[in-house]
């Protein structure tokens, strides 16, 4: 086969019908991956919840799908909030974090009966405190703590990073504030404690330093409360990424959780994770269509019809990608070339340095695992359209996202 396939459809023939730049969710994968997590995340001594971080890839079709598998949710604003009703997902199944929500926020999501919420600070407490008094309701809170430990791929660092944005140290007068305002409310509940260390993680061992750290703030507390162990499990965007298999490492944190409260002679009432981009990161393939190819002193260039308004990813934070031109799959990686968007940014790369085969104008080019923070990041500098979203499997194509419009650039412009 020298044709790129997802979900056993050609994609020439996704391209023929919805055209690129295109955003393509191989929906067996997703489903897969979901059930990986789900047969791993279990225990006999704990309920277990997977909350799915929609910030990753949130459309309606996407939380329909979560719902479907009886995943929770993590929303971080109001917008995710408002996605999230709109796909009616099940509000008692909402978490709501972030560092600053604001008092509109807040409020438009106890209104509409969200009542879990992940306090980031002291501030936040007190103002859910109110809140809960002046709309009369019962509020779940989590307290999300910094637990000093910082990973990200192959090293985590301990003791690190204690001026975070995120979270409180345990031991801080501010977070022993907030315990205690929890506490004297007749509204607030104290759910438990949070901490979420880092993304792209590959090495259990800072999980299972997270859990160590989780488990000793309980040794405060007669009530059996709940952890949530946050998100960042790793994927594999290149050769160089080795993710932990999802259905072993989420069955070692439960295991390891449980003998870590054993040993300390406690139990809890729920443990949580948060996977957002490991959900829906290799499951999402970006299409684009060649275009100019272009010869410097010392490169080659290949220009795709999208960039950085489709995945900011490489130009944020120098993110690596694996690509192939998906009709000439067998045809020698002869060319060292780089993969460059079209917006008006030197910065503006989707590959720096890739091998491909020899390309013609109109080739289409597969960039794999661009399912998470892809279209969730995109944006419409150079008034670039937002590019389609279309699910798809067993041979069978759905629309998600239509492209955006010309019009649409102006929607919200007064006239
Ligand atoms: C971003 C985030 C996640 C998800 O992280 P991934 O790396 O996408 O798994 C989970 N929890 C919190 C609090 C986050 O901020």
């Amino acid at each position: 086969m020298s044709e790129l396939m997802i979900g056993e459809i050609p994609v020439s023939q996704l391209v023929a019908k919805y055209q690129t730049p295109l955003y393509v969710y191989d929906e067996k994968k997703l489903e897969d991956t979901i059930k990986a997590f789900k047969q791993g995340f279990q225990s006999d001594h704990f309920k277990t919840k997977i909350l799915y971080a929609s910030k990753a890839f949130q459309t309606v079709e996407m939380l329909k799908l979560i719902e479907k598998y009886d995943l929770g949710l993590d929303v971080v604003s109001g917008g995710e909030t408002y996605t999230a009703l709109r796909a009616e997902f099940p509000v008692e199944e909402i978490y709501f974090h972030g560092n600053n929500k604001t008092p509109d926020e807040l409020r438009f999501a106890i209104e509409n009966g969200l009542n879990h919420f992940i306090a980031d600070n002291e501030m936040e407490v007190e103002l859910l405190d109110a809140l809960s008094q002046e709309y009369n309701k019962k509020i779940h809170v989590m307290i999300r703590l910094n637990v000093g430990i910082e990973a990200h791929t192959h090293e985590y660092i301990v003791t690190a990073h204690i001026d975070s944005k995120f979270g409180m140290l345990y031991e801080s007068e501010a977070c022993q504030k907030a315990l205690n305002i929890i506490q004297d409310s007749e509204q607030l509940l104290l759910e438990g404690f949070h901490a979420h260390i880092g993304s792209q993680i590959f090495e259990m061992s800072a999980w299972l330093a997270e859990i160590d750290k989780l488990v000793s703030y309980l040794q405060d507390f007669d009530d059996v409360l709940s952890l949530n162990l946050g998100g960042g499990f790793g994927i594999r965007y290149t050769e160089n990424d080795a993710p932990l298999p999802i259905e072993k490492s989420v069955q070692e944190l439960v295991s390891y959780t449980e003998e870590a409260l054993k040993k300390q002679g406690q139990t809890i009432q729920q443990l949580m994770i948060e996977p957002g981009r490991s959900i829906v990161g290799e499951a999402g393939t970006t299409l684009y269509t060649v275009g100019f190819i272009k010869e410097t002193p010392h490169k080659k260039y290949y220009f795709v019809d999208g960039g950085m308004t489709d995945n900011i990813r490489p130009a944020l934070y120098q993110a690596e990608y694996t690509c192939d031109l998906a009709t000439k799959l067998q045809s020698e990686k002869s060319e060292k070339v780089t993969v460059a968007g079209k917006m008006c940014e030197s910065g503006d790369v989707v590959i720096q340095e890739t091998y491909l085969p020899v390309a013609e104008s109109g080739d289409i080019l597969a960039v794999y695992a661009t399912g998470a923070y892809g279209y969730s990041m995109s944006s419409n500098y150079n008034r670039a359209l937002t590019p389609a979203v279309v699910f798809v499997k067993d041979g069978v194509s759905k629309i998600v996202v239509r492209r955006q419009s010309y019009t649409d650039l102006l929607r919200s412009e007064v006239l």
